[in-house]
């Protein structure tokens, strides 16, 4: 249902049957309603025709009837018979009469005729029951019905009527009518009828004009204040027999109020409890309370037939309405719906079919409005792609140039990364090509694969301590090839970071600088012996000296001179000479200590360099040399012997060689093959 109301057009049309559906019903209620009001009023009327006419029948008749019994009281004859019979005897009429009052109590269906004396005593009687010759005063009569007529009449000097009432003698409800008697002004007795009770309801219980329901009810009030049936009734034929109390009327309506003498007409509930229409009255004579009624339903059977008419056209109007409204209601939402077709149609092809040009109304505005903002949201999307596409390019320009850069870095750049752990993660073409090892060989491998062990550990040491605190570190650092050869690298290391400034790893960029060290080398080293030339020693001899000056930590030197070189030359060749001082050369080499410098002096001496050592200490470490030399034998030439010159450092460099080159001297001097100090 919510999901059905979501549409304007069912909103539209369901507003649309909703207010032209509210004046059609209220207008055919209240037809519906005054036609009820009219009918209503109608019947009412008809039922207070029939009303009058049955007051009026009853009425017309027993007046009527009365003249009849007053033409019969004024029979001389009767009177006559009266005056000249004692009047506590009865008496035989005279034959036409008799025949006559047989006729009229035939003809109006008498249930009997009476003459009273004027002492009361019922002289005559048609019938002759039981009552017949008794006295009005006699236990049986005295309060009966023919009793109160008489004296009624007698009061009167007219006629009476008393209401239905049980007379024992004949053993029935009886109404009795009388009229006097009268001679010469003088009441000479009573002629009476005991009206026969279906002769009264016939005149009443006739139900023209009342419909299939409608009925005459007459009610009697009885002494107790109770209302009973007065004759029988349409629904209940016992009703009268049986003293049916009659509720009909409440509130005081209908029944109740007309036995005691009002007249009215209305809306009723009858003694069947059933909702009438009825007008009601009294009848003096008889003092009935007379209700003419017809069941409501029946009267109101018309309206309620049109009424379901009137429903049976409405639901066809409805139902017309619902198809017209919702057709009005599609035609009012046809521009917005060919406007969203026109917008399916445009998000597919591109083409908006609706001719806004020439088209007017708000639909039309919302349409041009669609179609400037497609446009500028096209426009907008053309500048943003141009845009796009500039900065696209530029971007793979932007790429290509590092990409470009990245395979120069590549391919020129000995670069490498590692984690934390010093694991290799990256490594540059250039690395592959110096190291000889393959990206795939050293992926996940520690860089420790590449280390020299000659390396200093300190080197490491501090390598790590400076990365590990996040700097950078530089230096020179020598590493082994796959193969085996070793190169040298300058070695700038890095810490990298992730986005969190979380150290994740290291990278290092690297120079090869084997060819520069090599240069260094050769620079520094004596050709022939490849031991440090004189130029390095200087250099050596100058930084100890400063070292010694600004530390005060004393450094020594010794002069090494082969003894008897020039023989060897002489004896041998020069070429066995060379080949004397390389195998000397390495002696001295192995023979010295890592810290010591050894270096080629010029032609066969040699100057070995003590850092951090007095003169006593050098003397005993040349005297080890020395002895060692004494002991070494080469080819060809078998043992040769050095003399040593040491001398320690004090504050002239100059003054230290004169000194050492002095003790050498003296050690030439007296017998060669061994060590002098300066001071010696
Ligand atoms: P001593 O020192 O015991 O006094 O005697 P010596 O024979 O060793 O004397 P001296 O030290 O003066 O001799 C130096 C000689 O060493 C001179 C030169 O011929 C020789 N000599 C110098 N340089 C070279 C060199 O590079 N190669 C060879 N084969 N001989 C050299
Ligand atoms: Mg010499
Ligand atoms: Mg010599």
């Amino acid at each position: 249902m919510k999901l059905f109301l979501q549409s304007i057009t069912t909103r539209i049309a369901v507003w649309m049957i909703i207010i032209a559906s509210i004046p059609l019903l209220v207008i055919a209620y209240t037809l519906q309603y005054q036609k009820k009001d009219q009918i209503t009023a109608q019947h009412l009327s008809n039922l207070q025709v029939v009303f009058n006419q049955t007051i009026d029948k009853i009425e017309t008749n027993l007046h009527y009837q009365q003249q009849l019994l007053k033409n019969i009281a004024a029979m001389p004859r009767i009177a006559e018979k009266l005056l000249s019979t004692n009047p506590n005897q009865t008496i035989q009429l005279n034959p036409m009469i008799e025949n006559y009052i047989t006729t009229v109590v035939k003809q109006y269906g008498y249930y009997d005729f009476f003459i009273l004396s004027k002492t009361g005593v019922v002289v005559y009687s048609y019938k002759k029951e039981s009552d017949y010759g008794k006295s009005i005063n006699d236990l049986s009569m005295k309060k009966s019905a023919l009793a109160k007529v008489y004296f009624e009449a007698l009061a009167t000097r007219n006629s009476a009527i008393t209401p239905l009432e049980y007379y024992t003698h004949s053993k029935r409800k009886s109404s009795f009518m009388a009229t006097p008697i009268v001679m010469n002004k003088k009441i000479v007795g009573v002629v009476a009828v005991q009206l026969n009770e279906n002769h009264i309801f016939n005149l009443v219980k006739h139900y023209n004009g009342l419909g299939k329901t409608g009925e005459v009810v007459a009610g009697v009030l009885m002494p107790d204040g109770k209302v009973v049936a007065a004759m029988p009734l349409k629904y209940d034929v016992n009703a009268y027999k049986n003293e049916r109390v009659l509720n009909t009327g409440h509130n005081g309506t209908g029944m109740i109020q007309a036995v005691r003498g009002k007249e009215g007409m209305g809306e009723i509930t009858d003694y069947r409890g059933v909702s009438s229409l009825a007008v009601w009255g009294y009848e003096p004579i008889l003092k009935w309370g007379i209700v003419v009624k017809t069941d409501k339903n029946e009267v109101l059977d018309v309206v309620y037939k049109d009424a379901l008419q009137l429903v049976y056209i409405l639901i066809f109007i409805i139902i017309a309405l619902i198809g017209t409204m919702f057709m009005s209601a599609k035609w009012i939402t046809r521009p917005i719906n060919n406007l969203i077709l026109s917008m399916r149609q445009f998000r597919k092809e591109g083409k908006f079919h609706l001719n806004v040009a020439e088209c007017e109304g708000e639909i039309c505005y919302l349409s041009k409005e669609f179609l400037t903002m497609t446009e500028e949201i096209n426009t907008h999307q053309h500048n943003l792609e141009e845009k796009i596409n500039q900065r696209t390019n530029e971007l793979l320009h932007a790429k290509k140039s590092i990409e470009n850069y990245v395979e120069i870095v590549d391919r020129f750049i000995i670069t490498s990364s590692t984690d934390l752990s010093g694991k290799i993660t990256y490594i540059s073409k250039a690395f592959e090509e110096i190291s000889g090892y393959s990206k795939t060989e050293l992926m996940g491998k520690n860089h420790r694969i590449l280390r020299d062990p000659q390396m200093p550990n300190e080197l490491f040491e501090n390598l790590w301590q400076t990365i590990t605190s996040g700097k950078d570190w530089h230096g020179e650092i020598r590493n082994i090839a796959k193969n085996g050869h070793y190169y040298w690298v300058d070695v700038h290391i890095s810490p990298n970071f992730d986005e969190q400034g979380n150290m994740v790893g290291y990278t290092a960029i690297r120079q090869n600088i084997t060819d520069k060290k090599l240069i260094e080398e050769i620079s520094l080293t004596d050709q022939l012996t490849g031991l440090y030339n004189r130029r390095h020693l200087d250099a050596v001899l100058e930084k100890n000296s400063q070292i010694a000056e600004r530390y005060n930590i004393p450094f020594s030197v010794a002069i090494v001179d082969i003894d008897h070189f020039k023989n060897i030359n002489d004896t041998y060749g020069h070429q066995v000479g060379d080949y004397v001082l390389q195998s000397l050369s390495g002696m001295l080499k192995s023979q010295s200590r890592a810290v010591d410098i050894l270096g080629r002096w010029g032609g066969e001496e040699f100057l070995i360099i003590f850092p951090n050592t007095e003169e006593a200490e050098a003397e005993i470490a040349a005297e080890k040399i020395r002895n060692a030399i004494e002991i070494f034998t080469m080819d060809s030439v078998g043992n040769k012997t050095v003399s040593i010159g040491v001398s320690e450092y004090h504050d002239d460099l100059h003054e230290t060689i004169k000194r050492a080159d002095e003790a050498l001297y003296q050690a030439k001097a007296q017998g060669r093959n061994c060590v002098r100090s300066f001071k010696s």
